[in-house]
């Protein structure tokens, strides 16, 4: 479990003129590996649409996307599809099974993953590609565990992704959003009715998972607004805090556009046939 600390140890803002970024996830330090850059006003509609959906007692799943060419690709992402909550089909005949099989707290909680309708999977992928923008990650929230990523999302994390962004809405008033780089070998994919698992909802531990930083950046104001959102007990009030000089914390913390993790595939892994990508492995989209 993440301790939260407060914006004055985890967040030091960078400014320049009316543009601004800051750290928002939890994790930074010695422990990241890299960061993803996302604009502010993404980051708010991800954490209002998952809220949303929380509310009606249901799991979010979706892709991040991001424009051809964008600096730090693929470690950066403009937009999100979320795909339909109520079109799960984690409880199917042929998912069910095999979510049960990964230990007592996917037998007690049936909401605990998700499986995409291929159908919708399908035309969300050809929607995006026929945009001319490209999926970099996917994203799903979690309902009551923190914003780690665990064993049962490792081994369902689609391997053509180098990341994956996990929304803890444990606590909806203290969202979390925490995004994880994810290396792994594309046959090491899937969950199956005859596994015998326990604790799969418990953080993996391997070095193919390393947390990565998120930053964001946009106006002051926006910034201000998401801080207050992810650290309201210790988020600043008013125009003071808008105004806020840049911290000197913020030194030595990743930068979006930094030196690409040496575990990021290239980038035509993911570019190349990413549709093919995602689809080949649809079905098994299942996250806690
Ligand atoms: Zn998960």
């Amino acid at each position: 479990m993440y301790q939260q600390h407060g914006p004055g140890a985890l967040l030091g803002m960078r400014t320049n003129g009316d543009a601004a970024q800051a750290v928002v996830s939890l994790r930074c330090g010695e422990d990241v590996h890299g960061a993803i850059d996302m604009p502010v006003a993404l980051c708010l509609r991800l954490l209002r649409q998952a809220a949303g959906i929380h509310r009606a007692g249901l799991k979010s799943y979706g892709l991040l996307i991001t424009e051809p060419g964008t600096a730090g690709y693929p470690f950066a992402a403009s937009d999100v599809v979320f795909l339909d909550s109520r079109k799960n089909r984690r409880n199917d005949p042929g998912h069910r099974a095999a979510f049960r099989a990964q230990g007592s707290y996917f037998r007690q909680f049936d909401d605990a993953g998700f499986v995409a309708d291929s159908a919708e999977l399908l035309a969300v992928c050809r929607a995006i590609e026929d945009s001319g923008r490209e999926i970099v990650a996917p994203f799903h929230s979690h309902r009551r565990q923190p914003a780690n990523f665990s064993l049962i999302d490792y081994r369902l994390h689609n391997p053509a992704f180098a990341w994956h962004l996990i929304i803890s809405l444990r606590d909806p008033h203290r969202p979390v959003l925490q995004p994880f780089g994810v290396h792994k070998d594309p046959s090491d994919f899937g969950i199956s009715d005859q596994d015998a698992c326990q604790g799969s909802e418990l953080a993996y531990q391997g070095p193919e998972v390393k947390p990565l930083a998120l930053v964001a950046h946009g106006s002051r104001r926006a910034l201000c607004r998401l801080t207050a959102t992810l650290y309201p007990k210790n988020a600043p009030d008013g125009a003071d805090g808008m105004t806020r000089p840049p911290e000197s914390s913020h030194q030595g913390l990743p930068t979006a556009h930094g030196p690409v993790p040496a575990w990021a595939p290239a980038n035509g892994d993911i570019h190349g046939n990413q549709c093919d990508d995602v689809l080949r492995l649809s079905g098994l989209h299942g996250y806690r």
